[in-house]
């Protein structure tokens, strides 16, 4: 029987983990012949790690996934620099930007998201696009255009201050930057954070020397000059980096008549409203989970290679709980599960603002539901650690908080065996036990077997610790 033929649209996280999955089930691809679309010129990369390659903390080279001599060895036909442009679902073939055209037996969007930029007078030019000193912080391109603007000393505007502002924004103050982040809403994070922990991640922020103005609206911006905000503020800049949110990229799908609902939409089995045609990533809205992480991706990942290569034609994604961690020099910061609707729980919060220090738990039938945690490490691993395992909290709550709780622990020897130490890869201390057992006895030894540590690096020193 020939292999059957499957298109991945999007050489990302998502689509480069796919690819990866199917061919630890299949590496001959007797099973499955794999055809990989990417847009982006380059390999795969790590974004997460981008904020590190704009902090200067890790060079470009650094985040590939992919080795160049990748798609040979994994016998994927990998095209690079060109995109879908169409997909004609009843004669079950993609058009591509370069006029070439790929069958499918099964097709898989992994298109991710772009970057959304609001519309403010002067950030685009005439032609529609970025003014030439306003740039977007999403892909490796974004990354070196702005890294070829900036220079110590120059005032920088960052729109936006969501994760990826805040993490753009430290970035660029590391580099010698004047940074003024701007943002709409009356506190940073809105999405993962209450207003107490925005208010004292601002003040940390503004401590290392960032100019926070909040609840600001940009009017309008001059190339050259800045922005004029809606008080009619000045923020002097050289460049302004929108980090004002992302949206799933959608376009194709939606051409070719799938439902959408913000993203594409898919059910357990990751298929969209055509059993053909599957979606992971941030271009997929699942009900069990936050698109946007890439938590959420690797794990559709692995789901979708079990069904596609038919290793477990049982597998089935029922979403992830996902946590969200800043990487940010100088800030520690985690949120989990739902801290807004706190009415029917109950709330243990301790702040010490004036040290940078937060924690708010919300608790719902004894179980955390929803933390942020900021300036505590200890705390956050417990809180973490409750989260994830569902165990009930500890009769003194505030324990969890002050780094005495019973789970409040970064050694991995003292975890649960369900707890998870990886979670960009959702690795528990029991699969990290056993890859050690078996020979893998070194970071990269267990990374290689587990992939532990390979997503954001977060867990790395845990690991580290726990090997010594
Ligand atoms: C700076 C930064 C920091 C982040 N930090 C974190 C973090 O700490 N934790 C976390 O969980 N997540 C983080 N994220 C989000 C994380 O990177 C995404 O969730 C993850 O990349 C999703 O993977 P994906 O493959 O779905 O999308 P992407 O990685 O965006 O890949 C999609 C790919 O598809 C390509 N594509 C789109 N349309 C087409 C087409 N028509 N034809 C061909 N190719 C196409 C795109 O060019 C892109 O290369 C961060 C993101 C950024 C930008």
């Amino acid at each position: 029987m020939s292999p059957r033929r499957v298109v991945v649209v999007g050489y990302g996280m998502a689509g480069a983990r796919f690819a990866d999955e199917v061919r630890r089930r299949d590496p001959a691809g007797d099973l499955v012949a794999l055809t990989v679309v990417g847009a982006e010129a380059h390999p795969a990369y790590n974004r997460v790690l981008l904020s590190g390659v704009l902090a200067g903390s890790m060079p470009a080279g650094a985040i590939s996934l992919h080795a160049a001599d990748w798609a040979s060895q994994a016998q994927v036909d990998l095209r690079t620099g060109v995109s879908v442009r169409e997909i004609d679902r009843e004669a079950r073939v993609v058009t591509l930007s370069d006029k070439s055209s790929v069958d499918y037996d099964a097709l898989v969007l992994a298109t991710g998201s772009r970057a959304w930029v609001p519309p403010v007078d002067g950030l685009r030019g005439e032609n529609g696009s970025l003014a030439p000193d306003v740039a977007t912080f999403r892909e490796l391109d974004d990354c070196a255009a702005i890294l070829r603007q900036v220079r110590p000393g120059a005032p920088v505007a960052v729109l936006g201050g969501g994760l990826l502002g805040v993490e753009a924004a430290r970035g660029l103050l590391g580099r010698g930057c004047l940074v003024t982040l701007v943002h709409p809403v009356g506190h940073l994070m809105e999405r993962q954070l209450d207003p107490g922990g925005g208010a004292v991640l601002a003040r940390t922020l503004t401590g290392l020397g960032i100019d926070v103005r909040l609840g600001r609206l940009a009017a309008r911006h001059v190339v050259g000059d800045g922005l004029e905000l809606d008080d009619g503020s000045a923020v002097p800049a050289e460049l302004v980096v929108v980090a004002t949110g992302v949206r799933p990229e959608t376009a194709q799908a939606e051409a070719a008549g799938l439902v959408v609902d913000r993203g594409v939409v898919v059910d357990d089995l990751l298929r969209t409203s055509d059993p053909r045609v599957h979606a992971i990533g941030d271009c997929a809205t699942h009900p069990g989970t936050q698109a946007g992480l890439v938590q959420p991706a690797w794990d559709q990942a692995a789901v979708l290679a079990d069904l596609v290569t038919g290793a477990d034609p049982a597998a089935r994604y029922r979403g992830t709980p996902t946590v969200t961690r800043l990487k940010a020099r100088g800030v520690d910061l985690a949120a989990l599960g739902d801290v807004h609707s706190a009415d029917s729980g109950d709330v243990v919060a301790v702040q010490d603002s004036a040290s940078g220090r937060y924690a708010r738990v919300v608790l719902t039938d004894d179980r955390v539901t929803g933390a942020v945690v900021i300036g505590l490490p200890d705390a956050a691993a417990a809180v973490t650690q409750f989260y994830d395992t569902g165990a009930p909290a500890p009769t003194d709550r505030l324990a969890m908080l002050l780094g005495r709780a019973p789970a409040a622990t970064s050694s991995v020897d003292d975890l649960p065996d369900d707890a998870v130490v990886c979670r960009c890869n959702t690795v528990t201390k029991a699969r990290l036990v056993a890859a050690r057992r078996s020979g893998a006895t070194d970071l990269p030894a267990l990374a290689a077997r587990t992939r532990a540590t390979t997503g954001c690096g977060s867990c790395a020193d845990t690991i580290r610790d726990w090997l010594a």
